[in-house]
């Protein structure tokens, strides 16, 4: 499948992993829009939100865990934004969810 998160989760695509275990990865993202900019993705495929189902639950909290988890790690202390832009309205650009970790600065609302 031609889908770059999951060449980074299998590793075929290097990334600054931060984080890793066998459902959940976290990286760098590659054009940072803060200080801290982080990815938190599932190795499983989905392509975004809108395709999440009940069964994912689990899963969706483990994401949520592993950013909560990493942004004590990285002393976010002063607070961070957590995203998932989901489709075209949302903005979303790689299809394969992810969730945003920003922190490092002020953040804005609302968001553009
Ligand atoms: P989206 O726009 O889908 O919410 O977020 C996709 C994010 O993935 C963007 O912030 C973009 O900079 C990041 N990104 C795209 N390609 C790569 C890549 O090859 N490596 C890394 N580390 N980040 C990427
Ligand atoms: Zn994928």
């Amino acid at each position: 499948m031609d889908c770059i998160f999951c060449k980074i989760a299998a590793g075929t695509v290097p990334a600054k992993l931060l984080f890793e275990d066998d459902e959940v990865i976290a990286f760098a993202d590659i054009h940072p829009q803060a200080p801290v900019h982080v990815l938190v993705v599932p190795r499983r495929h989905i392509v975004s939100l809108a395709q999440a189902v009940r069964s994912d639950d689990a899963l969706l909290a483990r994401l949520y865990g592993t950013v909560a988890e990493l942004a004590r790690t990285l002393k976010l202390d002063h607070g961070y934004r957590t995203v998932i832009n989901t489709g075209p309205d949302g903005g979303q650009t790689v299809d394969h969810l992810h969730v945003h970790l920003l922190g490092g600065r002020s953040m804005g609302w609302p968001p553009g």
